[in-house]
């Protein structure tokens, strides 16, 4: 407000309420109607009369009041008062009205601004914390860990990173329900929270996964009992849905600097390290050590490798001849896969096919081994060499795919194979898990004229009895029993019963894993049928099982296809 009536204004109430005589002036009048209101002389205008006597002691003649409008409110007015009558004309009226115009817009806007501040705020805190637990959330923890680990390195500091997984809490959260899981959530939050030290940091990654960081954490013995001391906090037990609950959680710690240096690896080995808690049996703290860090990171880089590897064609089949003891003739050969790996070279199937099994990779890797072992079969008879039979290794989770006998009718028709020349290799394992659903497939196999031989036979714990019900064709005597032959008289006896057996059942027997003469000796001494194993040869490429075969046709070039040449010696051994 200015002009010459200033002072008295100032002193003067005002107001918006039309009961009130001073709530009849221009600026009443203003702001009720949300329009202008122009009095050009006050002494004849008759809306004024209460405010004459203001006017002659002020010295004010004429005046316009702007209503000052936010949305679609008055939230005030602008009064413009003037000494001489007539001056508000409407140029300067279009003027002061954009004036009026122009604070309502500022004002508006300033709340706006305030809004947007608090919004802004709003979304800052649910950017930093997560909104059911009040922790920091994934992002801020990344931030408070580095700010933690730069004060650290300024001070040769110590930071212990925890990473924190309940033990089981789908089942909880998927029998008791969301709303519970969410409550658990909270209290185990606010437990870890009151567990730990003021200068402490604990978030939520999300899911059941916490952090904590500690900075100067003490020695190693500190920490542990610090893990484990949250591991109590969490153990105690909860009401939920009027049920007493418990649970549990796995602990991993990574330390800084010793195990990491930076974010990335720290919170990488902390998850290895809870990893192996809970793989050891849950509820307990882990430390990372390079131990379990080579054990999980060439686990992690098998998987993704191993994915690549069918369609990089890395794999390879060794195979193995199996020889009549009697006439010392080839009668089957083994087909054994090898993976080419690039970086760490030809590794033996323990190295992978474990893996494989867990991931189920094991499905297309094991349709790939029997395609390309029939295939290997049909380019034999194709160069003429007399058939030998084709044995193929087949793991649990293949022996229970559904669709494994049609991959196989699709194998044999494609590459023309006659299914009398395939043998599957089963182990007692295998089928000992669902007798019947095993004697089912095994049957079906069987009505192909497929063979069937019980692999390592003598490690598992199928009864006598049981093995009558399986359709197989051949024992195959387990490595660790032949190993001690002949001085070893427990094994002497178990690899006579197992002899004894298969020709009980009319089973071939063949002994695996015999290396040197006495062995042989002791086990055509007791009839046993066939062997396999270093003293004749190692699985070897095929060009080498081609040799192996020409030399039989280059010896006796009259032999009948079915006929066998006798081999005297043992192969040079090939290191595979
Ligand atoms: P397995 O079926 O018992 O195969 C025999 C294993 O004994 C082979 O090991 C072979 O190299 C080894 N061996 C043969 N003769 C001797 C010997 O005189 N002395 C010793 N110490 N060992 C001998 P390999 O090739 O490392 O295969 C290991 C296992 O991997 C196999 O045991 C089999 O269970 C599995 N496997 C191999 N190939 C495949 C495959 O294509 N599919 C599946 N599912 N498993 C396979
Ligand atoms: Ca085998
Ligand atoms: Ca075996």
């Amino acid at each position: 407000m200015g002009g010459p009536e200033r002072e008295a204004a100032v002193a003067f109430r005002l107001s918006v309420d039309p009961d009130r005589p001073e709530g009849r002036g221009l600026a009443g009048m203003a702001f009720r109607s949300r329009r202008p209101c122009i009095s050009n002389d006050y002494f004849a205008d008759a809306r004024l009369t209460y405010f004459y006597d203001i006017f002659r002691k002020g010295g004010a003649r004429s005046g316009a009041a702007f209503p000052l409008i936010k949305g679609g409110k008055s939230i005030g007015v602008l009064i413009f008062l003037s000494a001489e009558v007539g001056t508000f004309q409407p140029d300067l009226n279009a003027l002061l009205q954009k004036l009026a115009d122009n604070v309502s817009f500022a004002v508006e806007n300033f709340d706006r601004a305030e809004e947007k501040a608090k919004a802004d705020e709003r979304v800052k805190y649910l950017a930093a914390y997560d909104s059911l637990t009040g922790l920091p959330n994934r992002s801020s923890f990344s931030q408070l860990l580095n700010s933690t680990l730069v004060a650290a390195r300024r001070c040769r500091g110590k930071v212990a990173l925890f990473f924190i997984d309940l033990d089981r809490f789908k089942i909880i959260n998927d029998t008791l329900g969301h709303a519970e899981g969410d409550a658990l959530l909270v209290e185990i939050a606010s437990r870890l929270r009151q567990a730990l030290r003021e200068q402490d940091v604990v978030a939520r990654l999300g899911g059941d996964e916490f952090v904590a960081i500690l900075p100067e954490p003490g020695r190693k013995a500190d920490i542990n009992r610090m893990a484990h001391k949250l591991l109590s906090a969490v153990m105690k037990p909860m009401l939920l849905k009027g049920q007493e609950c418990r649970v549990t959680a796995s602990i991993g710690v990574a330390l800084y600097p010793d195990d990491g240096r930076d974010e990335q690896s720290l919170v990488k080995r902390a998850d290895l390290a809870m990893y192996l808690a809970k793989e050891e049996g849950k509820n307990d703290v882990r430390f990372f050590s390079k131990r379990a860090n080579t054990q999980s990171i060439e686990r992690l880089v098998m998987e993704s490798n191993l994915r690549k590897a069918l369609e990089r064609n890395e794999f390879t089949l060794h195979y193995q001849p199996k020889i009549n003891l009697r006439t010392s003739q080839i009668t089957g050969i083994e087909a054994l896969i090898r993976w080419g790996q690039p970086d760490l070279g030809l590794l033996p199937p323990a190295q992978f096919i474990p893996v494989s099994e867990e991931t189920g990779l094991i499905i297309p890797i094991g349709k790939w081994v029997i395609k390309t072992a029939c295939e290997q079969h049909m380019s034999w008879r194709n160069e003429g060499f007399p058939p030998v039979r084709m044995a193929i290794n087949l793991s649990p989770r293949q022996f229970q795919y559904e669709l494994l006998l049609q991959d196989i009718d699709e194998i044999l028709t494609r590459t023309g194979m006659d299914p009398e020349f395939l043998e599957l290799e089963v182990t007692e394992t295998m089928v000992m898990q669902n007798v019947d659903q095993a004697i089912k497939v095994l049957s079906a196999i069987k009505r192909r004229g497929i063979h069937i031989a019980m692999d390592d036979f003598g490690t598992g714990y199928s009864s006598m009895s049981l093995i009558k019900r399986f359709p197989i064709d051949t024992l195959k005597i387990d490595r660790a029993f032949i190993r001690q032959l002949p001085q070893d008289k427990e094994d002497r006896a178990i690899t006579d019963a197992i002899i004894n057996l298969g020709r009980a059942l009319g089973l071939r027997v063949v002994a695996e894993g015999v290396e040197n003469d006495e062995q042989e000796v002791f086990l055509r001494d007791h009839a046993c049928d066939e062997m396999q194993g270093y003293l004749f040869s190692r699985p070897i490429p095929p060009e080498e099982i081609s040799v192996l075969l020409g030399q039989r046709a280059i010896a006796s070039p009259n032999l009948q296809p079915e006929a066998c040449v006798h081999f005297t010696g043992p192969m040079t051994e090939k290191r595979v």
